[in-house]
Formats: structure tokens, C-alpha cells, sequence
């Protein structure tokens, strides 16, 4: 089989299948992914937005509440009789709003604390606070008021919530306040710690300075955070969501709420590596499911194309034998397809109409349209091969060259054709003739024998030599005859004795039949 350059169509199919699906399936996992990324980032947002507005909200209405227990404290002290066990008992009894209490003078002197520890050293009942400043600005404005955590001379960052003490004629006398450390355990600390949500998000609170004042991870306490360019949206004094990248490169959903009541802002966030195991496990879910539809496809794709790859092939095969060492080979064998391919069928049909006409091209005289030598070589093959009883008559014009001569190539043309017309009829059902060369030709008589042959032989003869041909006169003819020998293996050896019989007749007068079998 000669090798032609060019690629398999089962491999073109197989990959244009494959890219097919390969493409199509990563566009749906990109696309899924997207969607997927979107649907989630949307979710953390809105998820950490609402935590940061629920804590905000809750920190403002505890605040609200802290504010009322300290005017209550005021309220007690301008106008009851009190003393160290009480302050104890009130702090006890206030759970753990706070983590201490104390009042003051109109001047800024200590007058009771609670737990009286808390001042250290430093402070105690008499310790003159004015030099404070928050104790200074309460003193001066004589108003209630709820301070930045700051850090205090003892070193804490606290809250500090201060009421102004009234005595029961209106006289100013000093101030109540209640403390919150900022690091410690307290109502405020235990509200916002418990908002910390769960997987790895976090959440702080940081006051107008930039300065964070809570955080789930209390080392960041305190830190100052007012360069991160993220402060910019949420010292806006709103409330809303974004995606930020943090300073250590880390992505962020970050939801975050402004308190008015206190200046604050209270940001949760959760990194967006959380998208990572559910994209993953989205990733690993759409493999899972498409892969038994790609097994499918390229099963399905890989059958079909097998299938339309044989016929092709065998059609390749089919119009390949029909020509072989430069011969045109009739191929009467049908061949089983096995393709409801309309192209495949129609070519299937196109290639036997085609080889059908090339065979009786190549086998058909152009002159006379009876069969031409190759005919006559396969024809008598057969026959040799079966076994077939035949008699060959080779017959040859007498003197053609003069019709030629006299009349004209043309004419002569007309007295080939006149001949092998009659020479056609003259053929039974199972008889064949044939042109055999120039103005030879040769009949094959089936199943006849020697006398048989000659008789016709001679009727033909004499036909020709009585009938008129072409040229306005009849021709002559001279006939070899011979009949298949039980020795005969080779078509030669019967074309040979013929042959020798025509040239008999030819060197006996001409005009005449020779039987082989008789010289
Ligand atoms: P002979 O009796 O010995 O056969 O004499 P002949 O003249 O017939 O001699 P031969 O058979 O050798 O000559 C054949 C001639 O037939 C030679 C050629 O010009 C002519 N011829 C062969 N084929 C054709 C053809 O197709 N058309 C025509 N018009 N003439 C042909
Ligand atoms: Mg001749
Ligand atoms: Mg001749």
C-alpha cells in the first residue's frame, strides 16, 4: 500500500473531540468558578458587614447603658449618704460592666474608688486627679461624656465614662465615672469578643485616631492603623463593605460600621483564602460529575469514528484494487460497509459506477465497441484456467492495405466496423468476439466442437465474400481455427495454433478457413 502523507481521521476526530470537550469543560469551570467567586465574595461581605453593624450596634446600646449606670451612680451620690462598702457592693452589683469606679470632688479630688486597688500606688482617696485630662475636661464642662480609650496614668487603656455629680440644691460636686480596661475582661470586652467570628475572620475597633481599641487578637491593641489605606473608606464615617489587600499581602472581605455615639469604627474581616476549600471542593465536584460524560463522548466519538475511518478505508482499499499494476481490475465483490453515512454510501456508489465505466473503457475497442485485446486476454484466461470447451477463430482482412489504399483510411475505418458488427452478431449468447489488432480479429465459441467451428468459420466467409462491405464491394477474409486441447495451460499455446492456421490460409490463397488440427 503506498504511504500518503496527511493525518488519520480517527486522530483529527479523536482531538478536535477532545479539544471540544476540554475546552468546553474549562469554560464551564471558569465560568463556574467566577460565578462561584462572586456569589461567595458577595456572601463574606455582606456577611461581615452585618457583623460589623451588629456589634456596632449592640457596643452603642451598652455604652447607652454604661452612661445610665454611671448618671445613676451620680445620682446617688449627690444625694446619699455613701461610703466605701457601697461603691464595693455597686461595682459587685453591676456586674461586670465595669472594671472600676471612682468620684471625685468639684477640684479633682479622689474621693472613693473601687476596688480601692485599682489606683495602684499612685492613686487613692485624696490623690488629686485634675492633672488628668479626661478628669480635667469633665471638671471644666461639667457634663457627662464617654472618652476615647486613652491610656491612663496606671498605665491601661481605658474608657472612661464620666457623669457630673449634682447635690440635691443643683451645686456641682464633682464627678462619677466608671472605667473600662480596654485589655481586661468587662461587658464591653465580652460583647465584642463574642461577635469574633468563627474561620479565622476577626474583628476590632478602632477610634477616630486610627487607633485600634479592640481586637479579637489582643496584641494589636492600641495599634495605630490610620496610614492603611483602607482607613480612608471606613473613617469615612459610614457603613459599608470591600475587598481590601492587607499590609501583609493577604486579601480581605471587610465589613465595617461608623458608631456616631462614640466616634468608633468596628471593621470585621475574613481573609479570602476562605474560597479556597469550597473552590476546590467545587473544582473536584465538576470533574467528578463530567468526567463519566467525557469517558462517554470519546467512547461514543471514538466508535463512530472507527466505524466511518473502516469504510473509508476500505473504500480507499476498494477503488485501490481497481487499478493495480497499471490495469483496470473490475471489482465485482461487493464490500459490507457498515456505514449509515450518506457521503460514505453515495461515494461507495460513485467509485463502482466509476470503476464500472473504467473497466468497459479499458476493455472496449474505441473503433468497433466490441472487445479489445485486453478483453480478449482475460476472457480466454478464464477459460484456459476452467477448463471451458471453446474453439478460437482469428480472422484477418485479405489485402486490407489496398481498401486503404483505394478508398481511404475513412472507408477502411467503415470496413473494421462493418466486420466486427456482423462478427457480434454472429456471436451466441455465451460466444465473444473480439478486435484483436488492426483488421484481426478473433471469435470464442463456447461448448463446440471442431467441425462445428470450422462450418462457422466457413459461414462466415462466405458471407463477408458475398456480402457488400463499406467499399460498395464485398472483402475477403482468411480464418485460423483451433479448439482447446486437453494439454492447453497457457492461453498462448491455442493463439499460436490458430494463428498458424490463418497463416495457412493466407499462404494457401487466402479466402479461406484453416482448421489447425487439419495442416
Ligand atoms: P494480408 O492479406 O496479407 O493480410 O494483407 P494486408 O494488406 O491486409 O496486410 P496486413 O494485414 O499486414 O495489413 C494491415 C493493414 O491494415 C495495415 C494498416 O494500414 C491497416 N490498418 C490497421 N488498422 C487499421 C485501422 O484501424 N483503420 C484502417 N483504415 N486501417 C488499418
Ligand atoms: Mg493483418
Ligand atoms: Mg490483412
Amino acid at each position: 500500500m503506498p504511504k500518503h502523507k496527511g493525518i488519520k481521521l480517527r486522530y483529527i476526530i479523536s482531538i478536535l473531540v477532545l479539544f471540544a470537550i476540554i475546552s468546553t469543560t474549562f469554560v464551564n469551570m471558569y465560568t463556574s468558578n467566577l460565578l462561584f467567586q462572586e456569589t461567595l465574595s458577595e456572601k463574606y461581605l455582606n456577611k461581615n458587614y452585618e457583623y460589623a453593624q451588629k456589634i456596632a450596634y449592640d457596643t452603642t446600646l451598652l455604652i447607652d447603658e454604661l452612661e445610665k449606670n454611671i448618671k445613676n451612680l451620680a445620682s446617688t451620690i449627690g444625694s446619699e449618704d455613701f461610703d466605701q462598702a457601697y461603691m464595693d457592693q455597686w461595682l459587685l452589683a453591676n456586674g461586670n460592666s465595669f472594671n472600676s469606679i471612682f468620684s471625685t470632688d468639684e477640684k479633682g479630688v479622689l474621693l472613693w474608688l473601687s476596688p480601692i486597688e485599682a489606683g495602684g500606688d499612685l492613686i487613692k482617696p485624696g490623690t488629686n486627679l485634675s492633672s488628668d485630662k479626661l478628669i480635667e475636661k469633665a471638671l471644666l464642662q461639667k457634663r457627662p461624656f464617654v472618652s476615647h480609650p486613652y491610656l491612663s496614668q496606671t498605665g491601661r487603656l481605658l474608657l472612661l465614662i464620666s457623669y457630673p455629680i449634682f447635690n440635691g440644691e443643683g451645686q456641682y460636686k464633682g464627678t462619677a465615672n466608671g472605667t473600662i480596661y480596654m485589655e481586661d475582661s468587662s461587658s464591653l470586652n465580652e460583647l465584642l469578643k463574642s461577635h469574633a467570628i468563627q474561620d479565622n475572620s476577626s474583628s476590632f475597633v478602632v477610634d477616630n485616631s486610627g487607633k485600634i481599641i479592640f481586637h479579637t487578637d489582643p496584641s494589636n491593641i492600641n495599634v495605630n492603623v490610620s496610614e492603611y489605606p483602607i482607613m480612608d473608606i471606613i473613617m469615612s464615617e459610614e457603613s459599608g463593605s470591600t475587598k481590601f489587600v492587607g499590609n501583609l499581602g493577604i486579601e480581605y472581605f471587610t465589613g465595617y460600621a461608623y458608631m456616631p455615639s462614640t466616634d468608633w469604627v468596628v471593621v470585621s474581616q475574613t481573609p479570602a483564602s476562605i474560597m479556597d476549600q469550597p473552590l476546590q471542593d467545587l473544582f473536584k465536584k465538576m470533574i467528578f460529575h463530567t468526567l463519566p460524560l467525557i469517558i462517554i463522548i470519546l467512547v461514543i466519538s471514538f466508535f463512530i469514528t472507527n466505524r466511518l475511518s473502516n469504510s473509508i478505508t476500505k473504500l480507499a482499499e476498494y477503488s485501490r484494487n481497481s487499478i493495480k499494476d497499471g490495469k483496470v481490475h473490475e471489482v465485482r465483490q461487493k464490500i459490507t460497509l457498515n456505514s449509515y453515512v450518506k457521503e460514505v454510501i453515495q461515494l461507495y456508489h460513485d467509485i463502482q459506477e466509476h470503476i464500472l465505466f473504467l473497466t468497459e473503457q479499458n476493455q472496449k475497442d474505441g473503433l468497433t465497441g466490441i472487445g479489445n485485446r485486453r478483453m480478449f486476454d482475460s476472457q480466454i484466461k478464464d477459460w484456459v484456467d476452467s477448463k471451458t470447451t471453446f474453439a478460437l477463430i482469428i480472422l484477418d482482412i485479405d489485402f486490407f492495405k489496398k481498401v486503404n489504399d483505394t478508398y481511404g483510411h475513412l472507408v477502411g475505418d467503415d470496413v473494421i466496423k462493418y466486420l466486427a458488427h456482423f462478427l457480434q452478431e454472429q456471436c451466441g449468447k455465451e460466444d465473444r468476439s473480439f478486435r484483436y489488432g488492426g483488421e484481426e480479429f478473433i471469435l470464442l465459441l463456447k461448448d463446440i466442437t471442431l467441425d462445428q467451428a470450422y462450418e462457422r468459420a466457413e459461414n462466415i466467409r462466405k458471407y463477408i465474400a458475398e456480402t457488400n462491405s463499406p467499399t460498395g464491394k464485398p472483402i475477403n477474409i482468411s480464418l485460423g481455427i483451433t479448439v482447446l486441447n486437453e494439454n492447453d495451460t497457457h492461453p498462448k499455446q491455442i493463439i499460436e495454433r490458430a494463428d498458424t492456421a490463418l497463416y495457412y490460409s493466407k499462404q494457401h490463397g487466402r479466402n479461406q478457413a484453416t482448421l489447425y488440427e487439419n495442416i
